[in-house]
């Protein structure tokens, strides 16, 4: 008797949970996402913004519209019209070409996709391929800069991985054998040549690598856009796309206006925006990640950190903290943490003292002699992350002709430009190389999902905070 009484009230507790979780999937279906804003870049970069221009005002027609006017998206165009001249090509951005993560990023210029740096994640051939195809990117942002006119206060003579936990020592000089037989020009840095190079004994050790280096994240975007321009690409500010109909010819809905861009293709360049335009709605979210620059340093405050190699350096934390010496002396420094809001919400609603003094403390433990250091700018920006931290480029609808290149899961100054190229490269039938990579066009299928509202707000709080206590283990 009492068996079937507990059974009953089993069945009654599955029952009322069942009906909970389809209630609240079908509530927060029906609620959907939060609308999409575009907030103000405020970053310290912003000051070299340029007055934007006009935005869409009539109806028009194109070969390809892109969506967005990031590194993504002025890439795309700029190696587009550079492929195919007599492409009708046109950018349509919601506030102005770099107001998104890549005139708001840390300044970092880094080879690999997330998933292969610093580690094997596919197989050796790939994790040579990416690594050589990302590298030669790099030379490809000089040349943009070099031939626009404004050299981005571009350097790129390396960056250091630093490791904080000695235990994690073994695993990287295994990496750095593996690399170097593989003919990636690695070196493995114990603590006192860390120190040598970076001037502060914070670290077990680090790895340096002579790919990547640093980027003023708006004087990219100029040069970029000056070279788009150049070659005939038609950028649109102050325009938002507000609404995708599929076709062989896609029209788009821009502006308060609602003007129709009727175009062949499209590129989807809006990284943490792109949900919100109803695609990769259950594999990329948009993720608030803030970045702070202190006052210039001065002679003495120079010195006594003996910074003496200037290779900026990020840290092997999941919530990492990453740092730029820039040539007018201030540090750039982010990370530390991140926040995924209920309903993929973009606006910033975070606490910037808190950030303010979670990113000195940690600025004071790497170099105690910045004590009484002021940070000058901080700012909030959005990442565009996925569960397989994978970015994706490819092209997909029905009629094979929207582009897309994007969750670049907060490490795309580089691979957004280049997957600008690869967007070009695949349109116009040109080899670019990573379209032969099983990264292009790819999904990891079920462990691509994250799952619609409560559950996703719930699954990454519960995710970030145990990273959280997992950095906690690191902190000194
Ligand atoms: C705080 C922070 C620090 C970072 N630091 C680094 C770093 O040091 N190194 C590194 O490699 N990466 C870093 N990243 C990541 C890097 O900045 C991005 O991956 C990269 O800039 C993405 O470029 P994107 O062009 O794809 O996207 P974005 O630059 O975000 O551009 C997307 C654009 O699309 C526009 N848009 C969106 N929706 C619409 C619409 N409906 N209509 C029209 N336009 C629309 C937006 O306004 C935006 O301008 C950082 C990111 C953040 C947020």
């Amino acid at each position: 008797m009492n068996l079937i009484k507990k059974r009953k009230s089993m069945i009654t507790v599955m029952l009322v949970f069942v009906v909970i979780v389809i209630t609240s999937s079908i509530l927060f279906w029906l609620i959907g996402d939060k609308k999409a804003v575009f907030e103000k870049n405020n970053s310290f970069w912003a000051k070299e913004m340029k007055p934007a221009n006009a935005p869409l005002n009539k109806n028009i027609e194109a070969d390809v519209a892109i969506i967005g006017g990031g590194y993504t998206g002025l890439s795309a165009a700029y190696h587009l019209k550079k492929y195919n001249s007599s492409l009708r090509v046109v950018v349509l951005e919601a506030k102005q070409v770099g107001s998104g993560a890549s005139g708001r990023h840390g300044g970092m210029v880094l080879p690999q996709p997330p998933t292969e740096s610093f580690e094997i994640a596919y197989k050796d051939s790939i994790h040579k391929a990416t690594y050589d195809l990302t590298s030669r990117n790099m030379k490809a942002i000089k040349k943009v800069c070099e031939e626009s006119g404004i050299e981005c206060d571009l350097r790129l003579d390396g960056f250091v991985h630093t490791i904080i936990d000695e235990e994690d020592i073994s695993y990287y000089k295994e990496y750095v054998k593996e690399a170097n037989d593989l003919g990636i020009p690695l070196e493995f840095w114990n603590a006192d040549k860390t120190e040598e190079m970076l001037g502060t004994e914070y670290y077990a050790a680090s790895v340096y690598d002579p790919n990547g280096g640093s980027v003023h994240a708006i004087k990219l975007i100029n040069a970029l856009k000056i070279m788009a321009e150049k070659e005939g690409a038609v950028i649109y500010e102050n325009s938002k796309v507000n609404h995708i109909s599929e076709g062989e010819i896609i029209v788009l809905k821009v502006g308060d206006e609602n003007n129709e861009v009727k175009a062949k293709n499209i590129v989807l360049a809006t990284n943490a925006f792109t949900s919100k335009l109803g695609y990769f709605k259950y594999s990329v979210i948009p993720v608030h990640a803030q970045t702070a620059v202190t006052e210039p340093l001065t002679e003495e405050q120079l010195e006594s950190i003996a910074w003496e190699s200037r290779l900026p350096f990020y840290d092997s934390k999941n919530y990492l903290f990453h740092l730029v010496l820039r040539d007018d002396n201030r540090i750039v420094i982010g990370g530390g943490d991140a926040d995924y809001y209920f309903r993929g919400d973009l606006q910033y609603k975070g606490d910037t003292q808190k950030i303010y003094e979670m990113i000195i403390n940690e600025l004071v433990k790497i170099y105690p002699s910045l004590k009484g250091i002021k940070l000058e700018y901080i700012w909030d920006g959005l990442l565009g992350m996925t569960s397989d931290e994978i970015p994706k480029v490819g092209v997909t609808g029905k009629h094979n002709n929207i582009y897309y290149g994007l969750a670049y899961n907060g490490q795309g100054v580089n691979m957004a430009f280049m997957f600008g190229d690869v967007i070009a490269s695949v349109y116009s039938g040109k080899t670019h190389g990573w379209e032969a990579m099983p990264y292009y066009s790819y999904s990891s299928g079920i462990q691509d999902f994250i799952l619609p509202e409560p559950y996703r707000w719930i699954g990454a709080k519960a995710l970030m905070e145990y990273y959280k206590r997992q950095d906690s283990k690191l902190d000194k």
